[in-house]
C-alpha cells in the first residue's frame, strides 16, 4: 500500500517529497473521504471553566472558542490524563470559511514575499501546507478541517496558565517550518518532552494529528476517517 501510493504520488507530481510535505487538506485521499454528517451541536469553552482558551484569539476569530460537543468531551478526556502541573489551552476550535479566507490569503502574500520566484501554483501549494484553502488550485471544494468544530489546535499551559515550551514562538508559529512539525529533532529537550506528554493524552482519547503543525488535532474530520481508516468522517462543515 505504502508503496503504491509513493509511486502514485511519483506518477502525479514528479516528487514524492514534496507531496508528503505538503500532507495537509488539499490532499485528494482526504478530500475524498465520504462525510456523513451527524449533526452533533457545538458547545462554547466560554461556557465551562475545565478547559482553558486563549481570549486574545477571539479577536482575530470570534468563533474560535467553539468546537463539537463529542470534542469538548475528548479534551477534558485527554486533559485528565496530563502529569500534574499541566493543564490544555485550546487556541482554535471552529473558525469560519472568510477567516479561513483571510488568513490563507495572508500567509499567501508573505510566501510571495519571501519566494519571488515562485509561480501562482507553487505558491499556492506551499500556502496550503500551512492553511487549508477553502478551494483546491482546481477549484474543487475543499472543507477545511477547522469549519467542521472536530479540529483543534491546542497546546499546553502551566497551573499560571502559562504555556509551556512547545518548541516555536506561538505569536508566529509559521515562522520555523522545520520546528513546527510535530516530530522535529531541532527543538530543545524541554519541548520535545513536552510535545510527546501532549500526543500522548490526545492520541488515547483518539485524536490524530496533522503532522506538520504539533498543534493541530482533529476527531471525526476526514483527515481522521483516513488516519483511522473508518469508512467516513462524522463532521461536515459547521460555519460558512
Ligand atoms: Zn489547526
Amino acid at each position: 500500500m505504502i508503496i503504491r501510493l509513493a509511486f502514485l504520488l511519483l506518477l502525479s507530481t514528479g516528487s514524492i517529497i514534496q507531496v508528503l510535505a505538503s500532507d495537509i487538506a488539499i490532499t485528494p485521499f482526504i478530500r475524498e473521504v465520504p462525510i456523513k454528517e451527524n449533526g452533533e451541536p457545538l458547545i462554547d469553552l466560554r461556557d465551562q471553566t475545565i478547559i482553558a482558551y486563549d481570549e486574545s484569539m477571539l479577536l482575530k476569530n470570534p468563533d474560535c472558542t467553539q468546537v463539537r460537543e463529542t470534542i469538548y468531551k475528548k479534551i477534558c478526556e485527554a486533559q485528565e490524563l496530563l502529569p500534574y502541573g499541566l493543564r490544555f489551552q485550546l487556541l482554535v476550535g471552529l473558525r469560519s470559511l472568510r477567516v479561513q479566507e483571510q488568513l490563507f490569503a495572508k500567509q499567501y502574500a508573505k510566501l510571495k514575499e519571501q519566494m519571488p520566484s515562485m509561480d501562482e501554483k507553487e505558491l499556492f501549494l506551499e500556502t496550503s501546507k500551512f492553511v487549508a484553502p477553502v478551494k483546491t488550485w482546481e477549484n474543487q471544494i475543499n472543507v477545511p478541517p477547522h469549519s467542521t468544530g472536530a479540529a483543534i489546535d491546542i497546546i499546553l499551559i502551566n497551573l499560571e496558565g502559562i504555556p509551556v515550551d512547545m518548541g516555536v514562538d506561538l505569536d508566529y508559529p509559521f515562522q520555523n517550518e522545520k520546528a513546527m512539525r510535530t516530530n522535529s529533532d531541532s527543538i530543545s529537550v524541554d519541548a520535545r518532552k513536552n510535545r510527546d506528554i501532549m500526543a500522548k493524552a490526545l492520541s488515547a482519547a483518539d485524536f490524530v494529528n496533522y503532522s506538520g503543525e504539533f498543534w493541530h488535532w482533529s476527531y471525526g474530520d476526514r483527515r481522521w476517517a483516513y488516519m483511522k481508516h473508518a469508512e467516513y468522517a462524522i463532521y461536515g462543515p459547521m460555519i460558512k
